[in-house]
């Protein structure tokens, strides 16, 4: 399938009727600009979702997407387990629960101005950040599996944080079913000095400007105030997540025929999610999900020591903490009727509307904050889910601008040393253990942030609440 099979159902809808092997459409959200511009891949990887046993709907792309393990970046798929729909590992991603949280902090732009180097320097020291890098705990075995059960929660009673802060978390901090034994030796080997860590490449932790309100009910509700600072973490499982992906992926190919599965991609390997196998991948993916929670809730800690080391007693609330790499299972409404499925989001955000039952209190009137990165040198946003989601793309909207272009081409094309000076002229510090990891994330090296959220609020996906500017930026 390529683009011409993709038409103009609507502004900013295209859609390709089911043909051959493809069980319901497929579906991209995306301005004209960005679908002119979407990779060539995105057209075959979402048809190909289309083509998966049990998939309810349609398949989805978001305005952000781009090529991605067998789904694409950026993709958002729901499964019956009642009519031998599956789950894919692919179809999570590899950095399992990857995502990323908002931390208030009610100080004044200027005030952190005041501060900047010393709170980069900080921040720099405190975060364990690159390649390979440790952090300060380590887990022995008995250790981790509490950690794989209990996430963000077990983190708060080792004393990371604030059981206020659970509230403010999916799931309440703690993924539920989740199975430690079901997670392998090799993965939690991987795992042991590395809870606590940013990790490599894509992953930051930003003090951001407020910058923009769009919406001031939605930002009332949300802490956020013009002229304010916030920190935004971007992280996810770590080496424990790459690993439990990775295993499965392995044990999904070699099962797939066996379940009678065809599959036009093996990249898409995956299982009824009633088998034995489901069953197993589903409780390993959760307790990765509760790593990347714990690991999250880790980093909120020392980023709450750097910020009083500097600027003395902060109240560092926090604002809301969103996995965009997940396979959850979920109500929907599906042709008026509420369905139990599972639901795909990869580099994709959940957006619940106002009134889901779901949410905390705090959000039930305006929906749950959707969290979309931009990149060093542009704009992020906050969001709000919507209503109108629930009809689109089973509440979904996309997680960040997206790749413009691979990391190898961005490599070719910037220096890093050159791409820090630039952003340092702009005011902008970045602090990175790679030089060459910030070549390959290059602002240019993102679509247009502002484009990409245009494009989600116009259609519904998700609505505008602020628009957030990059200050001090700690890059793995
Ligand atoms: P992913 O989870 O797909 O790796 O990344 C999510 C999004 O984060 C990307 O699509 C990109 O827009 C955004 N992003 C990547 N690096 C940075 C950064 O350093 N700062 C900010 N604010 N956003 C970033
Ligand atoms: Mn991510
Ligand atoms: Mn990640």
């Amino acid at each position: 399938m390529d683009r011409s099979n993709f038409h103009r159902q609507a502004p900013g809808i295209w859609r390709a009727e089911p043909s051959g092997a493809m069980r319901v459409p497929a579906i991209i959200y995306a301005d004209d600009a960005l679908m002119l511009a979407m990779d060539d891949k995105v057209f075959d990887q979402v048809t190909n979702v289309a083509m998966l046993p049990g998939i309810v709907g349609a398949a989805y792309a978001m305005p952000d997407a781009h090529w991605g393990y067998g789904f694409p970046i950026g993709g958002v798929a729901a499964f019956d387990p009642e009519q031998d729909g599956v789950i894919s590992a692919g179809g999570v991603g590899f950095d399992i629960s990857c995502g990323v949280r908002a931390v208030l902090t009610h100080l004044s732009v200027e005030r952190i101005q005041r501060g900047k180097e010393q709170i980069a320097e900080r921040l720099y020291q405190s975060i364990p950040a690159g390649l390979g890098s440790k952090g300060h705990v380590h887990l022995d075995p008995a250790e981790m599996d509490r950690m794989l059960a209990g996430g963000a929660r077990w983190a708060v009673s080792e004393g990371y944080g604030d059981a206020a802060d659970l509230a403010r978390i999916e799931e309440s901090g703690c993924m539920p079913g989740a199975d430690p034994a079901a997670v392998s030796e090799h993965a939690k080997q991987r795992q042991q000095d590395e809870i606590g860590t940013l990790g490599s490449g894509n992953h930051y932790l930003e003090v951001q400007e407020v910058a923009e309100i769009f919406d001031e009910d939605a930002a009332a509700a949300f802490g956020l105030r013009r002229g304010e600072a916030i920190v935004s973490i971007h992280c996810g499982s770590r080496g424990l997540g790459h690993q439990i992906g990775t295993d499965f992926l392995h044990e999904m190919v070699t099962a797939a025929a066996g379940f009678g599965i065809e599959l036009p991609d093996r990249e898409l390997a995956c299982c009824p999610i009633r088998s034995e196998l489901g069953q197993r991948y589903l409780g390993a993916m959760r307790a990765g999900t509760n790593c990347a929670l714990a690991n999250r809730q880790i980093l909120t800690h020392l980023t709450r020591g750097a910020f009083a080391h500097v600027f003395g007693r902060v109240e560092m609330p926090l604002l809301f903490d969103v996995s965009h790499n997940t396979c959850k299972e979920e109500t929907h409404l599906v042709a008026g009727k509420p369905q139990r499925l599972f639901v795909h989001r990869k580099g994709a955000t959940r957006a619940f509307g106002p009134g889901n039952p779901t949410l905390p209190p705090v959000f039930s009137a305006v929906g749950q904050p959707v969290l979309i990165g931009g990149s060093m040198g542009t704009s992020s946003y906050v969001l709000a889910g919507t209503r109108k989601s629930e009809e689109l793309a089973f509440s979904s909207a996309c997680h960040g601008a997206g790749r413009r272009m691979s990391r190898h081409a961005a490599m070719r094309q910037w220096r890093g040393r050159a791409v820090v000076d630039a952003l340092a002229d702009r005011g902008i510090i970045v602090r990175s253990p790679s030089l060459r990891g910030v070549a390959e994330e290059a602002p240019l090296a993102y679509k247009n942030s502002s484009e990409v959220v245009d494009s989600a609020d116009r259609l519904g996906l998700a609505r505008k609440v602020a628009r957030l500017e990059p200050m001090v930026c700690i890059k793995g």
